[in-house]
């Protein structure tokens, strides 16, 4: 994915593109900015990207009947462009704007609090391919029996020296990791009581 997003002909052709907005957003960037846009969010993790995607809906504003996003300071994109810029699909885009909408949390990140999250984020996924057992035929994942969330949440403060809290931690676990949970039972101690 990453490939064909930086891929040169494919940003050329993007370049030849128009929308209708009357603003000829294609012609708003410059070549080596559309490749920093792409790679600086492709390079990112499907959490990640889905984090970046909430905040630059979060920071878009309408201007009659097109919505306009910022992805670099003083341009902005109408949703076609923006779309094609960072070479998203529509419907990627709809259903994170559903989520925002409907969803219980909306937040308005601040650019420090955001920083943090995107730490977190890479730190617990890094933390759980490297310590879960993923179960055949199930997305989720599981921590060894007995992991309490709240030495996760000590051992993240000790490795990263980040700055957040633990309601902060918490939340993005089960807003981002809600497939990372706890294995519930020791499968060996069951074993050996079901021999007894
Ligand atoms: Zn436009």
């Amino acid at each position: 994915m990453l490939g064909r997003a930086l891929s040169a002909i494919e940003i050329r052709n993007l370049q030849k593109c128009s929308c209708k907005c009357n603003h000829d957003c294609f012609n708003k960037l410059s070549f080596s900015k559309i490749r920093e846009l792409r790679k600086n969010f492709w390079t990112q993790s499907k959490s990640v990207r889905k984090l970046l995607l909430k905040q630059y809906i979060l920071n878009s504003v309408t201007e009659g009947r097109f919505k306009m996003f910022s992805v670099c300071s003083n341009t902005k994109l109408c949703s076609k462009a923006f779309l094609a810029v960072l070479r998203i699909n529509k419907n990627t885009l709809t259903v994170v704007t559903k989520s925002l909408e409907y969803g219980h949390h909306a937040p308005q990140l601040t650019k420090s609090r955001c920083q943090g999250t995107l730490q977190l984020i890479s730190w617990l996924e890094e933390f759980s391919s490297y310590n879960t057992d993923r179960m055949p035929d199930s997305l989720e994942c599981f921590l060894p029996y007995g992991t309490k969330k709240m030495d996760v949440f000590n051992q993240f403060i000790f490795e990263t020296n980040a700055s957040i809290g633990k309601s902060t931690f918490f939340s993005v676990w089960g807003e981002y990791f809600p497939h990372l949970k706890i294995k519930q039972e020791s499968t060996y101690t069951f074993k050996v009581q079901s021999l007894l």
